[in-house]
């Protein structure tokens, strides 16, 4: 290795590729890739909008299939309604969701931000080819941008901003209808303005969230505020697949000269893998935090290899064991590890979806009140019930006393039903014979039934006075 590049090589950790000497700010000018690699990027992102343009559009059973209501607290996952009493599971899914997004980190290292992440798809595939579209390449933009504003500088500026603020009302937008429904967000675009003032607040706040992210901060969202970009350091190993240079092929690098015996490594410094960096770094300096993944060196290196007739795959998909010591990728016992975590997770989560009850009973006696002693030697108390039917239908349920004989007295109904999708909230007065009770606080069941069947039992305690 040359020194100048030693010197490089030593000193690229100490300091950010988008960040100039004097602090300030590099702005990125990324080239279009060109390749197989962005031919496939290309078609899975655009499947990818379509898909999340799509989703709040698919009810299943009369029921979105994905919404997360969080200021009703209601969550809608492929059309199962989850409620805050079923949070365990949410929170076992989140936590198998990590795990999963670690073992793929592991795995296939920061693959997810370069091809899955919203704000890379977005970024690459909608907003940076609508400015190369209207500023021209790199050169042209920079040109541009350090030019003088005239009448085509501020045409063009115009026409791109107003652009990104309109693409980003609309992900706004379609953000919301994924909180709020769609059905719910027609309806609230079709009644008065001043009726929904928050709402507007709201979707006024995540235009500008989305016109900065996309406008303005771009590549410092993944190399600096990401906490899932900042944890790669702890979660990659040698053995994680990754984009990776091969320095023992490329180096030492140099200038490529037509029909001159080669002494050099096949690296001939041409910097087409940096032009085409979303993020503004060099992968021949390693393994950098700033690495999304996108793979777009692989696909400019491979360019410039296939044009000079040399191999590709300078630039590829390797671990950094395959690179330094030529041994093919492994399964290795940290990702065995986290592959039965997963798994556990997974079989559980599947055990508290499928046995969830669909009606949800929490039955209490009413505060501050005890007992009361009836004419006819029994004792009543008042009890609350919190039905929650999840159904998207009505249902009738009954309550009986279990063990005891016992009467149910409603209050204000004759029977109950549960409306569909909601907390019912219930009274009632339960008499008991004095006789049965043996306590002063005595342990009593209550069964809810649907017909016959037995839905749920409640266990609960009943106030009598000193025995
Ligand atoms: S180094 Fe390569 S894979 Fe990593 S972000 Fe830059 S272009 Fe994408
Ligand atoms: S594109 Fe390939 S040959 Fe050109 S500088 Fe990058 S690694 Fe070297």
């Amino acid at each position: 290795m040359r020194e100048e590049d030693l010197q490089h090589a030593e000193s690229y950790r100490d300091r950010v590729s988008t960040v100039s000497k004097a602090g300030e700010r590099k702005w990125v000018y990324a080239s279009k890739p060109q390749g197989k690699w962005y031919h496939y990027r290309k078609i899975l992102a655009y499947a990818y909008m379509l898909v999340f343009a799509i989703i709040p559009f698919i009810k299943v059973n009369g029921l979105p299939f994905f919404m997360i209501n969080v200021p009703k607290g209601k969550f809608i996952i492929f059309s199962f309604i989850f409620w805050p009493q079923d949070f365990y599971i949410f929170a076992i899914a989140m936590i198998t969701f990590i795990i999963f997004i670690v073992l793929f980190t592991v795995v296939f290292g920061r693959l997810f931000c370069g091809w899955v992440c919203p704000q890379t798809v977005f970024m690459e595939f909608i907003f940076r080819p609508i400015e190369w579209l209207i500023e021209g390449n790199p050169g042209q933009q920079k040109k541009l941008d350090t030019g003088a504003w005239d009448f085509t500088k501020m045409y063009k500026k115009a026409l791109k901003h107003f652009i990104f603020f309109v693409i980003s009302f609309l992900i706004a937008n379609l953000f919301l209808s994924y909180i709020l429904g769609i059905d719910e967000l027609f309806h609230i675009i079709k009644e008065p303005i001043h009726d929904h003032v928050a709402l507007l607040i709201g979707l006024v706040f995540f235009t500008y969230a989305f016109y900065a992210v996309f406008a303005v901060l771009r590549d410092l969202v993944c190399t600096t505020i990401c906490p899932y970009g900042r944890l790669q350091g702890v979660m990659l190993d040698k053995d994680s697949m990754q984009i990776a240079y091969d320095y023992k092929r490329g180096e030492p690098r140099g200038k490529f000269k037509k029909h001159v015996d080669r002494t050099d490594g096949d690296c001939i410094h041409c910097l087409k893998c940096v032009e085409v960096c979303p993020t503004g770094i060099d992968i021949r300096d390693g393994l950098q935090m700033e690495c999304i993944g996108c793979t777009a060196c692989i696909d400019a290196c491979d360019n410039m290899m296939t044009s000079i007739n040399f191999k590709t795959g300078l630039i590829r998909y390797a671990s950094e064991n395959e690179i330094s010591a030529g041994q093919k990728f492994h399964f290795n016992a940290r990702m065995k590890a986290y592959t039965i975590l997963l798994s556990i997770l997974f079989i559980l989560m599947v055990i508290l979806v499928v046995t969830r009850k669909t009606i949800d009973t929490h039955i209490s006696r009413v505060k501050g009140q005890t007992y009361q002693e009836l004419t006819d030697h029994k004792i009543s108390n008042l009890f609350e019930a919190k039905i929650i039917n999840k159904t998207k239908a009505d249902v009738s349920v009954t309550l009986k006393l279990e063990d005891l004989s016992g009467d149910i007295k409603l209050i204000g109904a004759k029977q109950i039903v549960l409306k569909a999708e909601d907390i019912n909230k219930i009274t009632f007065f339960l008499e008991i014979p004095q006789s049965q009770l043996k306590h002063r606080s005595n342990k009593i069941y209550i069964g809810v039934y649907h017909g016959d069947e037995k839905i749920q039992t409640i266990k609960t305690t009943f106030l009598g006075p000193f025995i």
